[in-house]
C-alpha cells in the first residue's frame, strides 16, 4: 500500500476543499504518518475520512478534526503548547511540527506508554508527555501559548485557564452531550472570549475539573 499516496489524497479531498489553507498545516499532514499512529489492523483506513478506534475506548479524530483545531490554533514555529488527551499522539506530531515546544498529557497509563514508547522511537525531541490528569494542567511549565484538549469538556477547566498566557488560544469540544461545539477562546485582559467553530463528537475529557461544578469559563 502507497502510504504516501493516501497522505497526499487526504491532504487534497479532505482537508483542501473543505477550507483548511495554512501551508504549514497542509505540509505537517502530508508528512506525519498517520498510519503509524493506528492499530496496525487498522492502517489501510488510517487516511479516511472518519475517526478509528485506538483501543481502551478511546478514538483518533478524523484527518479534517484535526487540521480544522490545528489552524485555529495559528501557530508560526514560536509556541509552547499544552495538549490535553494524547491518545495515539497523531495531534501530538501534528504540532510538534508547527510549534516549539509540545507537552501532551494523557490520563491513560497503557496509552500513555505505548505513545511514549513510539514517539520516542521515530525521534521526536520537543515533545514531552506526562501521564496524569491533564485537567490539573501542568504548572511547572506554565504558562503556554496555546492549550488543545482533544476530549469532550463541559467547561474550560480552571487550572487551564489560568495556565494560558495573556494572549493565548485555547481549542476545546466544549458540552457534555454527545455532540459537542468546537470552541476556540483567547485570552484578553486575564478574561476568555470564546468563539464557537461547528458541532463534532469527541470521547469525554475526565479528571477533577472535567466536571461542570469545579470549572469556569
Ligand atoms: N489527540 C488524540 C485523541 C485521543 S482521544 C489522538 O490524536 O489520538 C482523547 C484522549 O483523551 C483519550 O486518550 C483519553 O484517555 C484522554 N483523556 C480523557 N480525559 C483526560 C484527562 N483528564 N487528562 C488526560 N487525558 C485525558
Amino acid at each position: 500500500m502507497d502510504f504516501e499516496v493516501l497522505r497526499k489524497r487526504m491532504v487534497e479531498e479532505q482537508l483542501i476543499p473543505r477550507g483548511i489553507k495554512n501551508y504549514r498545516v497542509l505540509e505537517a499532514f502530508r508528512k506525519i504518518e498517520r498510519h503509524k499512529f493506528v492499530p496496525q489492523e487498522l492502517a489501510a483506513s488510517a487516511y479516511a475520512d472518519y475517526p478509528l478506534p485506538i483501543g481502551e475506548g478511546q478514538t483518533i479524530s478524523q484527518p479534517y478534526i484535526v487540521a480544522l483545531m490545528t489552524e485555529y490554533l495559528g501557530l508560526t514555529g514560536e509556541e509552547k503548547v499544552l495538549e490535553i488527551g494524547t491518545g495515539s499522539g497523531y495531534q501530538t506530531a501534528i504540532l510538534s511540527q508547527l510549534a516549539k515546544e509540545v507537552y501532551s498529557i494523557e490520563r491513560l497509563e497503557i496509552l500513555a506508554k505505548k505513545t511514549e514508547e513510539k514517539l520516542k522511537a521515530m525521534g521526536y525531541e520537543n515533545i514531552k508527555l506526562r501521564c496524569a490528569d491533564g485537567t490539573l494542567g501542568w504548572p511547572e511549565e506554565a504558562p503556554f501559548d496555546r492549550i488543545i484538549i482533544t476530549a469532550a469538556a463541559p467547561r474550560i477547566p480552571l487550572p487551564l485557564s489560568e495556565q494560558l498566557k495573556e494572549g493565548g488560544k485555547i481549542m476545546l469540544p466544549l458540552g457534555e452531550n454527545s455532540i459537542q461545539l468546537l470552541t476556540l477562546a483567547e485570552k484578553t485582559k486575564g478574561k476568555l472570549e470564546s468563539s464557537e467553530i461547528c458541532n463534532c463528537v469527541f470521547v469525554p475529557l475526565l479528571g477533577k475539573y472535567a466536571c461542570k461544578d469545579r470549572d469556569t469559563l
